[in-house]
């Protein structure tokens, strides 16, 4: 505890976390688990899920909450009082007296929740924190170390629980933009939250320069403990049809947010930003925002901003890398998360000919990453689930963008 506390005298002082000293000297103890779980899409199923585990699992047990902006953690602390749970706000704009009087009643377990920002860290030393729930992803990895750190510091069980959301993506880059390498920080945490495989232990330590043994996790993370729940899918053509939309938007003189370009994907919203020839991908909406995602995270899209008085707003606009595409062998690969049903499997859109484009793969034979695409039927009107399924055989790193 008191190598802890040396940490945050240090942190206090150069506001900077220390990466490697962050890793040596507060490790998240072998004792907490570390997860991520998608936030549900409206308010109102995230706090029945919250409510569901602090009511169950942590009934009459300590923990934080970490929302990103003041007015979240207003707005859950006031849902969770209402539902009857002892809880209380923590934010920089608080008179001191009245964080005090927070940090207080919550140590003295007359709280039984903080729902705080970033601002509550400093000088944490509660003991018994069973759970650390993220509302929100932190805005950088060293900032999630952190703040996942506070829990179980007393060696005991602890859970660390994070709810990745697309939308926050969005609301927290608007609000790093100006920071010095904010974005690429941000973009960091989202590679974290996105991935399906690899044991979270070992990818926090390789943030930090460091080596895990995924062994040593003792499936303590939901990726060492979960079944295999992706598989890998070739994104290749419904990438090119978002570049199609992006380029008809531009042209148009139109800006794209991320919600919308989602929408001209799936044939919603404004008619006009939608491409003829774009049929939408008939799969679930947390994997088409996937996809988008992972083109961003490997800058075939990219953010631009627009500032206004009142708000910073992120558009979609298509980023250099994107011409990459035009080459016929250029293949993406991601992880995508498996679908319980076999009938709802991630398929390839009839619309681009997908023969068209194998032949013309075959055809390239002279070029070393030849296509070679397995459980697709040769029938291009096959309308046969498995003949429209993708998956590869094989894949080159430098062509894929999968995340492991
Ligand atoms: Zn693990």
């Amino acid at each position: 505890m008191q190598r802890s506390r040396h940490v945050f005298r240090k942190l206090a002082v150069t506001g900077q976390p220390m990466r490697r000293e962050l890793w040596q000297q507060q490790p998240i103890t072998e004792r907490v688990s570390l997860s991520v779980r998608l936030k549900p899409p409206n308010t109102q199923d995230f706090l029945e899920d919250v409510v569901k585990l602090i009511n169950g699992r942590y009934k009459g047990k300590s923990g934080i909450i970490y929302c990103f902006s003041q007015k979240d953690a207003e707005q859950v602390t006031m849902s969770l009082q209402k539902l009857g749970i002892r809880a209380g706000t923590y934010h920089a704009n608080m008179e001191p007296s009245d964080k005090t009087i927070v940090h207080t009643r919550w140590t003295e377990n007359k709280i039984q929740v903080v729902v705080a920002t970033v601002a509550f860290g400093m000088g944490i030393d509660k003991p018994d924190v069973r759970f650390v729930i993220h509302h929100s992803m932190s805005k950088s990895m060293e900032n999630y170390y952190q703040e996942s750190g506070r829990a179980g510091r007393d060696d005991q069980r602890a859970d660390c629980i994070l709810y990745y959301g697309f939308g926050d993506i969005f609301r927290i880059s608007s609000m790093v933009v100006m920071e010095n390498v904010g974005q690429q920080k941000l973009y960091e945490m989202v590679k974290y939250c996105l991935n399906l495989s690899r044991c979270r232990r070992v990818l926090i330590a390789q943030h930090f320069d460091e080596v895990w043994d995924s062994a040593q996790c003792n499936k303590m993370c939901d990726n060492c403990n979960n079944e295999k729940v992706y598989e890998k899918v070739d994104i290749t053509d419904y990438s090119r049809d978002i570049m199609k939309i992006l380029e008809q938007a531009n042209q148009m003189d139109e800006k794209l947010t991320p919600l919308k370009l989602i929408d001209a994907w799936m044939g919603k919203g404004a008619s006009k930003l939608r491409v003829a020839d774009v049929r939408p991908p008939k799969f679930p909406r947390n994997e088409i925002e996937r996809v988008i995602t992972n083109l961003l995270l490997q800058q075939y899209i990219k953010e631009d901003f627009s500032f206004t008085a009142y708000a910073t707003i992120s558009y979609m606009k298509k980023a250099p890398k994107a011409a990459l595409l035009k080459n016929e062998n250029h293949t993406i690969i991601v992880q995508m998360r498996k679908m319980k049903n076999g009938a709802d499997k991630v398929k390839r859109p009839e619309a681009t000919s997908p023969k068209a484009s194998h032949a013309n793969r075959e055809n390239t034979n002279q070029l070393k990453r030849s296509a070679t695409l397995t459980g697709r039927g040769g029938n291009k009107h096959s309308k046969s689930e498995s003949a429209s399924e993708v998956k590869r055989s094989k894949m080159s790193a430098d062509d894929s963008i999968l995340i492991d």
